[in-house]
């Protein structure tokens, strides 16, 4: 069974989230639990914390089923160690955040290694693979002392691939796979796929063959074991361009094939199916779409 939703506003408190995944008829939803333009959030109130259980209880859907986002500002692969501890720091209050709340994942995105090499450089390649590596190193390490600092919690770190824009890490299925090898705890990994940022990044999907042999590649190098929740996004920019733009679905450059074979592939069965798409009034649309693409 499938469970589609989307990355609904929280604004007004964490409580209105689950409220706005019932108005737009999902079965899944993401949200911010706090600002994710702003370094600090104030801790969650108790009171806060039984409304927003209260209205989940009301919504029917299950903490498996939702998908929080970390904050924007998080780099968990800062090549500067201040402003690395910084987004550690944050990174922890936001798994803490989401443990308060009774939910199970928690998605970000890998991180970036921010360094500069020119262009002309005649040891361009040699330079950026070296800057991607020691970043994945960091970022592996970034989670390990996350997942000691928050011991005992189920909170799964999920990560997020990624269209690999700018020196963004996580545009390879390698790369995750790289961060994954060196976690210690597997248990408290997973990751998240988003179709907009698979495309973007090289990995066609239009066709059936492509699809196919898009997914088998992520089963050889990362494994759908991992595979904790999806992002269902058209995408604005070409196959391979490296650019993250999301479209709304049938919009964009991947269009509905795609999204019937994920609404038909078993191996997407009870994970957080999430729209972020750009145009939040037809979400209500697009879920009912997506749930008459399921073939019996
Ligand atoms: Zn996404
Ligand atoms: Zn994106």
């Amino acid at each position: 069974m499938k469970f589609v939703g989307a990355h609904v506003s929280a604004s007004g408190g964490v409580d209105n989230a689950p409220l706005n995944a019932m108005k737009i008829g999902a079965k899944a939803f993401a949200l911010f639990t706090k600002n994710q333009r702003q370094w600090v959030a104030k801790p969650l109130e108790d009171k806060m914390i039984e409304s927003f259980k209260v209205n989940l209880e009301k919504s029917g859907i299950l903490p498996k089923h939702i998908l929080p986002h970390d904050s924007y500002l998080i780099n968990l692969g800062h090549p500067e160690v201040e402003k690395l501890d910084k987004s550690r720091e944050a990174f922890i209050d936001e798994l803490e955040r989401c443990e308060q709340l009774g939910l199970e994942l928690l998605n970000f995105h890998p991180g970036s290694h921010l360094v500069k090499v020119g262009k002309r450089d005649p040891e361009y390649h040699e330079k950026i693979i070296e800057a991607e590596l020691n970043c994945l190193d960091v970022i592996a390490q970034s989670l390990n002392i996350a997942i000691e600092a928050t011991k005992g919690s189920k909170v799964k770190l999920v990560i997020e691939n990624t269209a690999g824009q700018g020196t963004n890490l996580g545009y390879k299925f390698e790369h995750l796979a790289h961060i994954i090898d060196k976690v210690e705890d597997k248990s408290r990994v997973g990751v998240c796929l988003d179709t907009c940022h698979t495309f973007t990044s090289g990995y066609d999907l239009r066709t059936r063959e492509a699809y196919e042999k898009t997914m088998d590649e992520f089963e050889r190098i990362v494994g759908f074991k991992y595979l904790a929740g999806m992002h269902i996004n058209d995408s604005k920019p070409k196959l391979g361009s490296r650019v993250d733009r999301h479209h709304s679905l049938g919009q964009g450059e991947i269009g509905w094939d795609a999204f019937k074979f994920i609404m038909n592939d078993s191996r997407m069965d009870d994970i957080p199916l999430i729209l972020e798409t750009i145009d939040n009034t037809i979400w209500d649309r697009e879920i009912e779409e997506l749930y008459n693409l399921v073939e019996n």
